[in-house]
């Protein structure tokens, strides 16, 4: 079971990782894009800063879907509402509405794969095209199978986050057919795409903060 003070410090935890972060995700935007990926991370979640107490009493349902709405509004470039629609439905798959509910872990994988599709949605992208869904999506079936598989939760996620690792570095070696770095072609080869450098990290916090 995660508790609803789980859900509520990744999002605390998140706001964090923008700043920390900031610079490292504008660099590697710098390299194959217009360098504004921690920027964008960041004015989103100092959004969600402002607001996150009056937001805390809220079902993890709607406290997500708050935190999605914020980025979704405030930020202007491709990673707003990528990441905007991944919270806002995230908390969709929870059976239980109550504002002190968590989620059972069988939930939270299906809330994972919720955000994903929907990344794929809004994105009309897959794997291999240099995005941060060459870290989400091996991520999230790595959780599914390991957790079936019989692997405890925590484990689960280690795995999933090492995957997601595994994808990142991937990046490396993909000419972007989606996003800006599109335009760079062959150029694009040997950097990491930013937006799955910040899904890796983004997942670390969800793994981090799990008891
Ligand atoms: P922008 O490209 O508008 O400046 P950001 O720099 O904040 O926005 O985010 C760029 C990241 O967004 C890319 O590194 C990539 O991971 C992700 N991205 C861009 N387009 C797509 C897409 N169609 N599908 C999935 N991810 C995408
Ligand atoms: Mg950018
Ligand atoms: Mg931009």
């Amino acid at each position: 079971m995660l508790s609803k003070d789980y859900f509520v410090q990744v999002i605390r935890d998140l706001i964090v990782l923008a700043e920390d972060r900031k610079e490292y995700f504008t660099d590697l935007d710098s390299a194959i894009g217009d360098g504004d990926h921690g920027i964008n991370l960041s004015i989103g979640f100092r959004e969600v800063n402002k607001n996150i107490e009056d937001w805390k009493g809220l079902s993890v349902r709607d406290f997500y879907n708050k935190v999605g709405t914020a980025l979704l509004d405030k930020v202007g470039g491709s990673s707003g509402p990528l990441y905007g629609s991944f919270f806002m439905k995230f908390g969709l798959p929870i059976k239980t509405k109550g504002p002190d509910e968590g989620a059972t872990f069988e939930e939270f994988i299906a809330m994972m794969e919720k955000g994903v599709e929907i990344i794929k949605k809004r994105g009309k992208s897959t794997t291999g095209e240099k995005t941060m869904l060459d870290t989400f999506v091996p991520a999230v079936e790595t959780l599914r199978k390991e957790y079936e598989g019989g692997t405890p939760a925590k484990e689960a996620m280690e795995k999933a986050v090492e995957a997601g690792k595994a994808g990142l570095e991937s990046t490396r070696n993909i000419v972007a057919t989606k996003g800006r770095a599109m335009r760079l072609g062959e150029r694009a080869i040997g950097h990491l795409d930013p937006g799955a450098a910040s899904a890796a990290e983004i997942l670390e916090v969800f793994y981090k903060d799990m008891p």
